[in-house]
């Protein structure tokens, strides 16, 4: 018998058998019902059935072996434990079936309660109740109250079931049973539930049952056990509902976990007034401030609270009602939170008088909470630092720097989307792109909304402030391409009936015209009329220094404050910042930027230096070409004065111009049309019609991968020369005004060892020139950006001082994919696929790019010992990137200004999480 035994595979866990570390297997409802069970709290007793017998069902649409009698034996043994036989006619046990996955999906997968009744046993339930379980006795004189209450509670349990049960298990529209309800109230001339007495719950009862016969062409079942095992199976099944299904993509959830079912003895809130159902948290989910928060709703049960259907009292008022189960409920909490060292949200019900709790986990909370909780939890010795920083994350932090909207009661959002690109902006309402682009030429800000966005909306979406769109969701066009630009989205607002053609659209009745103000959140996904006025936000004030952490009294801004300075303790990553101008770089510097990874220099041949670019460009004598380049090195210089002035003691890190020069020359069609129409004016068009064929001649397919990078160096003489003396230069002017610049020339797109020799050797020979006895060092090194370069870096090594891996371009050219056309053409297809989580731009491409980026690190360390490594793509501000660079051991990240907090914050978290102790 003992041998049979082992050999099933336990698919059945009683509460006292589990734990809150089970998730996996009892989902997170069951493992943390088995940890309050362990603590002696007040939990009804039950047992879990597993996520793997969910597994095992859903493989093979039946029962795996062994679950029958393993549910039959903790079934008899809660029998016993209870005195009472499930749906005993005369003293039934009833139990609730409930679903709980590792991962809590709120309001995905359903519950059935008061499982256990029929016909006879609601007799017996009202009986043990104190009532006669007949409405027609329940009219004698003596104990009306009494027996008549009771009489009411069994009836209501028993059309409770029969709803739950026919719209969670049998599929009837569950509006049938609503409005069956709604007809009896008003029958009865009213509308709250407590005025139906008995005999109205038990016509009840006969109503629904009529409603169940003629959905399932069956009787409702009467066999308790028939009861129960239907609910299980319809809670497995529930697992691949069409929602569910739906959630887990946009919420990430792997499709194979499978749910737990928790069988659970009901408890009754319904018994009358001196019994109630309620949720509290332990502490402000919103704020993070400590207090009590809840709501409690008496004579009811469970699923009242959440449904509305009458008005709930804040939880304090249970001090009035009832006093001890309060204080219980109090302690309870309290010490919940102290086991769980985190802010907890529960479900409790009480049954004349008597507490039981139903329900508890870690709470969700907002970005601002996370923070402030885990300050406060420090303050209280529950965790210590490290914890907290593990508790807050950078997508919080993001949020937290985003400007937001000051909502007073004024403002009532009118829709809902998805939140799909954070931030909080204002605009004027316009419907096309050229629209857009025209009212932004005008410099009024402009809120871009269509039904769905597509490749030809782009330059409406770089002009516009904000999108919104009133289809898709978080893989949209408009979500992907505005996250790509870091613009704000709401996207699938579907309340809102967009009309193009009538350059308006309809929202909960009103009409917006083109040209009325809309304000969109791209967090919450909220829209709302009119300006919203934007407060900024406090973290970037702090982060900017016009707040003193010290003298605060914002309790945020404290607890960023204590974190950040904890994460700075620990990283090993320094961060850097890309900045192209003094003003970025000093107000990266003031985020905590510890020098630039990226200062590109395109920009330094834009403006009025065009036309010195084009004489560059059309330069036919080398003394033409001398004499532009001549002219663009004092203008260069100047730049770079500015920028190492601003970062004066830190590393600059210059790319050498990078683009095909064909991007500063006027687009093709543009001068085509020029060089007509003076011709046709009879102009003299020598000047454009060589600019013209300039342009035709340097016309490449593939840009990307054409005449840019250090090809350029390598094809028109002096042009790096230019550049490289217009940084030593700058750096020496730095020294002798008494600072400290500290340059590292960068060479872009190298793919071959010898190219980036070339380079070098004639930079060393200015350098050396240039310098002299100032005392000024200049690195040279080379972006790792072209998959040959990541798989020669050995050799590469060899003639470089540092690495910076370009991880934008080592993506597009890993992949094989042009960023400017895939983001818009078909990554949404991608992302709904499943072939990657998220784009390989917004996060790192472990597997592949970041193989490369491995590679690269090892072989050149190997190659030249102590070389110095660092990242300037845009992952450089991605936090779970920024994780993998701390593992694969490079010495810095480099990002946007705005984006240096969270690197600093994930830096640290990346080495408290790999349990590494190494603070600087
Ligand atoms: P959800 O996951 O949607 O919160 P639950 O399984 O927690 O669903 O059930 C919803 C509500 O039903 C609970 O909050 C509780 O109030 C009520 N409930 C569940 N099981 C029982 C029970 N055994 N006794 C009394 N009420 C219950
Ligand atoms: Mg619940
Ligand atoms: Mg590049």
């Amino acid at each position: 018998m003992a041998a049979q035994e082992t050999v099933d595979h336990k698919y059945v866990y009683d509460f006292s058998e589990g734990n809150k570390d089970l998730k996996d297997l009892l989902g997170g409802k069951g493992a943390n019902l088995a940890e309050m069970t362990n603590l002696g709290l007040p939990v009804p007793p039950g047992f879990t059935i597993t996520t793997e017998a969910c597994q095992a069902y859903l493989a093979t649409g039946r029962e795996p072996d062994g679950l029958a009698g393993q549910i039959e034996a903790h079934l008899e043994s809660l029998e016993r434990a209870m005195g009472k036989r499930l749906g005993d006619p005369r003293d039934p046990l009833l139990v609730s079936v409930r679903s709980g996955a590792k991962f809590s999906m709120p309001g995905m997968m359903e519950t059935v309660l008061n499982v256990g009744l029929n016909d006879q046993s609601v007799v017996g339930l009202s009986a043990q109740a104190g009532g006669t379980g007949d409405p027609a006795a329940s009219g004698g004189a003596a104990g009306q109250a009494a027996s008549g209450g009771a009489d009411r509670f069994a009836w209501d349990s028993y059309r409770r079931l029969i709803q739950m049960f026919g719209k969670t298990v049998c599929e009837v529209p569950g509006e049938e049973f609503e409005h069956a309800l709604d007809e009896i109230k008003s029958a009865k001339g009213t509308q709250n539930d407590l005025d139906l007495d008995a005999d109205d719950l038990r016509g009840l009862v006969d109503a629904y049952k009529k409603i169940f016969l003629k959905h399932t062409g069956r009787e409702f079942p009467q066999q308790p056990r028939e009861q129960l095992d239907l609910a299980i199976r319809a809670v497995f099944e529930s697992w691949n509902a069409e929602r569910a299904v739906l959630y887990r993509r946009q919420e990430r959830i792997p499709a194979d976990l499978g749910t737990a079912v928790n069988v659970v003895t009901m408890v009754f809130g319904n018994l009358g007034p001196d019994s109630g159902t309620g949720v509290a948290f332990t502490r402000d989910p919103a704020s993070g401030a400590q207090g009590i928060y809840g709501d409690y709703l008496a004579n009811a049960q469970g699923e009242d609270v959440v449904a509305g259907i009458r008005n709930t009292v804040p939880l304090q008022e249970l001090a009035q009602l009832d006093r001890a189960s309060y204080d219980e409920l109090l302690g309870i909490m309290a010490r919940l939170e102290e086991h769980y060292r985190d802010l907890c949200d529960i479900e409790f019900t009480i049954e004349r008088g008597k507490l039981w709790m139903l329900q508890t986990r870690v709470g969700k909370r907002t970005a601002a909470a996370a923070f402030v909780i885990a300050g406060q939890l420090v303050d209280e010795g529950l965790i210590d630092l490290d914890e907290a920083l593990h508790r807050v994350n950078g997508a919080q932090l993001a949020q937290l720097m985003f400007p937001r909207f000051q909502l007073d009661h004024e403002f009532q959002p009118v829709a809902t989307g998805i939140g799909a690109s954070p931030g909080a902006a204002s605009g004027t309402v316009v419907f096309t792109s050229a629209r857009a682009v025209e009212l932004a030429a005008e410099g009024r800000s402009v809120i871009l909304v269509r039904r769905e966005t597509n490749p030809d909306d782009l330059n409406g979406m770089i002009a516009a402030k904000g999108i919104l769109t009133s289809r898709g969701g978080k893989t949209s066009h408009a979500a992907v391409v505005a996250r790509g630009m870091g613009k704000t989205c709401v996207s699938g607002a579907d309340a809102i009936d967009v009309n193009v053609p009538a350059k308006r659209f309809t929202v909960a009745g009103q009409t917006v015209d083109e040209g009325d103000m809309v304000s969109i959140d791209g967090t919450t996904g909220k829209v709302y009329l009119g300006e919203v006025p934007v407060m900024p936000s406090e973290v970037v004030q702090y982060f900017e220094g016009s707040l003193d952490p010290e003298h605060i009294d914002n309790p945020l801004v404290r607890a960023v404050h204590r974190i950040m300075t904890h994460a700075d303790g620990k990283r090993r990553l320094a961060v850097r910042t890309n900045a192209d101008t003094g003003a970025d770089a000093a107000r990266a510097r003031r985020f905590g930027a510890e020098g630039i990874g990226l200062c590109r220099t395109e920009h330094m041949f834009l403006g009025d230096r065009r036309e010195l670019v084009e004489r560059l460009i059309l330069a036919r004598a080398p003394g033409e070409r001398e004499e532009a380049l001549a002219a663009l090195l004092p203008l260069q210089r100047a730049d770079f004065e500015e920028i190492f002035r601003e970062m004066d003691g830190l590393p600059v890190t210059v790319r050498l111009i990078d683009p095909p020069l064909h991007e500063f020359l006027p687009p093709l069609e543009q001068l085509a049309v020029n060089v007509a129409v003076a011709q046709e004016r009879g102009e003299d068009v020598a000047k454009e019609e060589a600019l013209l064929a300039a342009v035709r001649r340097m016309h490449e397919e593939n840009p990307m991968l054409g005449l840019r990078g250090v090809r350029l160096g390598l094809v028109i003489p002096g042009l790096f020369a230019m550049q490289v003396r217009a940084i030593a230069e700058a750096a020496v002017s730095c020294a002798r005004g008494g600072g400290v610049a500290k340059p590292e020339i960068m060479v872009p797109l190298v793919g071959a060892v010898q190219e980036l020799e070339t380079v070098r050797a004639e930079a060393e020979k200015i350098i050396a020139e240039v310098v002299g006895d100032s005392g000024v060092e200049v690195l040279i090194g080379t972006m790792i950006e072209v998959p040959r370069a990541a798989l020669t870096a050995g050799q590469i090594a060899e003639a470089a001082q540092f690495f910076s891996f370009g991880t934008n371009d080592l993506t597009q050219m890993g992949w094989g994919f042009s960023r400017d056309d895939v983001e818009g053409a078909f990554f949404w297809r991608y992302l709904e696929l499943g072939i990657f989580g998220i784009s390989p731009f917004e996060s790192i491409d472990r597997d592949g790019v970041g193989r490369l980026v491995r590679i690269a690190a090892e072989e050149g360390r190997a190659a030249r010992p102590g070389l110095k490594l660092g990242v300037c793509g845009e992952h450089g501000g991605d936090p779970d990137s920024v994780h993998f660079f701390h593992e694969v051991g490079l010495d810095y990240v480099s990002c946007s200004p705005f984006r240096v907090p969270v690197a600093r914050l994930e830096a640290g978290r990346a080495v408290v999480e790999t349990g590494g102790s190494d603070s600087r």
